[in-house]
């Protein structure tokens, strides 16, 4: 019997089976992930609150993840038609969050792969899709979809890091799919082209807009949001899990209602949907789009849940990190860096009480109360985006709320080790 079964091998889940293994030296814990861990998603910032718990797991892990920050100078603004604006005073926004500590740039896979390879041989199991469990006195068993078959696993404790369409999150609270916010969002990484000069630009605003960031190894991520009708959400993927392209697993594909197609085809689609969305953008920008692999491209919508409603983060031996417990919109940059935070509490607390459900309650409790707040602010923020109103931002918020200013004590190894 395993101390803890963690689904999903994302930031959370990854960051979590770390900080288990630290607080309690000798914890059989398995992070089972549906996906293989080939280079996937596009680029997000950790917040210094961030940094500081992944240096409260394991500092080792924070200076791995800095091998891949991308630098860059000031963020070049144009408007819609690509006439190139004031940029705010000082390039504030940087600056000042840089007096709260270490934010860097990465890139989603490099988050993944630089968590995924300090763990103990034999912690990550990909090929393992969450199907449900079982709750016994002991703990719970959990079964997963594999290649050869499903297999039953069993632990003290049940761990979902399974992202914002939570599998684990519905069969612990059956509430249901999280609300779109009338958004659709198109991103990939892709070679930087000839001539190429911008390493860190927006163009458009307030509403729709297409952001290019430099990555190393010259490499692009390009990344194009824009508002999008509900009743044509399932042109986008409908409620595909986020990111998730065609051939990770085999499942989207049928979910996306394309029948046959392959999943090249499927990327150009998406291409010419975000060129339409588009047109009469710069043409070398939209060009960036339509030379990129249509295997690169992702496309969906936006979710969200309402605060009010994720007030639960464990229940009896199962509890939820990340995305799964508190899925916010991504206007505050703090999607990650919550994940951390949480991942580093869950770890404290099973270091203290073991694998059982008072660590999760204990966890729950320091939790709920800060990671709400973050995620209530960053919906406040995406309807001010939305409507086009004037009002505080990002970095205003994650100053002046303290989010970034978040310091987190070290993790200090249980005495006990192994229990059983
Ligand atoms: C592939 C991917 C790429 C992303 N890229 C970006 C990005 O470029 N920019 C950005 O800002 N945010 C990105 N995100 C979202 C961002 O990383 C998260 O919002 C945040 O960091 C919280 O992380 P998380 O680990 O809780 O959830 P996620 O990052 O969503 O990770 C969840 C993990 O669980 C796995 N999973 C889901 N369902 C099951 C199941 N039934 N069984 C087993 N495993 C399952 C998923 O494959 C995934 O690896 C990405 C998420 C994913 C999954």
């Amino acid at each position: 019997m395993m101390d803890a079964i963690v689904v999903g091998g994302g930031p959370s889940g990854l960051a979590t089976a770390h900080a288990v293994i630290q607080a309690r030296p000798g914890a059989r814990v398995a992070v089972m992930e549906r996906s293989d861990l080939r280079p996937r998603g596009a680029t997000f910032g950790v917040c210094p609150n961030g940094m500081r718990a992944l240096e409260a797991i394991r500092p080792e892990l924070k200076q791995a993840l800095m091998q891949h920050h991308c630098d860059y100078e000031q963020r070049v603004i144009y408007d819609r038609t690509g006439t190139r604006m004031p940029s705010p005073p000082g390039d504030s926004g940087k600056t000042r969050i840089l007096q709260h500590g270490e934010y860097i740039q990465v890139a989603w896979h490099s988050l993944q792969s630089t968590l995924a390879e300090a763990l103990p041989p034999g912690t990550l199991h990909t090929g393992h899709r969450f199907l449900g469990y079982s709750e016994s006195s002991g703990g719970v068993a959990a079964q997963f979809e594999t290649a050869q078959g499903v297999r039953t696993i069993e632990a003290g404790v049940l761990i979902g890091a399974d992202g914002g369409q939570s599998a684990v999150r519905q069969a612990l609270l059956g509430d249901g799919p999280p609300q779109f916010l009338g958004m659709a969002i198109w991103r990939a990484v892709r070679p930087r082209p000839a001539g190429w000069t911008d390493d860190h630009a927006v163009w458009g605003g307030i509403g729709q807009s297409i952001m290019v960031t430099a990555l190393q190894g010259d490499l692009l991520c390009w990344q194009a949001f824009r508002p999008w009708p509900a009743d044509k959400l399932h042109l986008i993927g409908g409620r595909r899990q986020a990111y998730i392209q065609e051939n990770d697993g085999g499942s989207a594909a049928q979910q996306d209602g394309v029948g046959s197609a392959s999943p090249s085809e499927l990327g150009a689609e998406r291409i010419r949907r975000c060129l339409d969305a588009f047109n009469e953008w710069p043409p070398h920008v939209l060009d960036l789009v339509a030379t990129t692999d249509p295997l690169s491209v992702t496309e969906h919508g936006q979710f969200f849940r309402d605060p009010d409603t994720c007030q639960a983060y464990a229940r009896g031996c199962v509890a939820l990190v990340g995305d799964a417990a508190h899925l916010g919109t991504p206007m505050l940059s703090q999607g990650c860096s919550q994940a951390l935070e949480d991942a580093l509490e869950l770890g404290r607390a099973i270091g203290q009480f073991g694998p059982t459900p008072e660590a999760l309650a204990a966890y729950e409790a320091v939790r709920v109360p800060a990671a709400s707040e973050v995620q209530r602010w960053s919906f406040k923020l995406l309807r001010q985006f939305q409507q086009g109103q004037p009002g505080p931002s990002e970095v205003d918020v994650n100053i002046d709320q303290g989010f970034i200013k978040r310091q987190h004590a070290p993790l200090v190894p249980a005495v006990t080790a192994r229990s059983g």
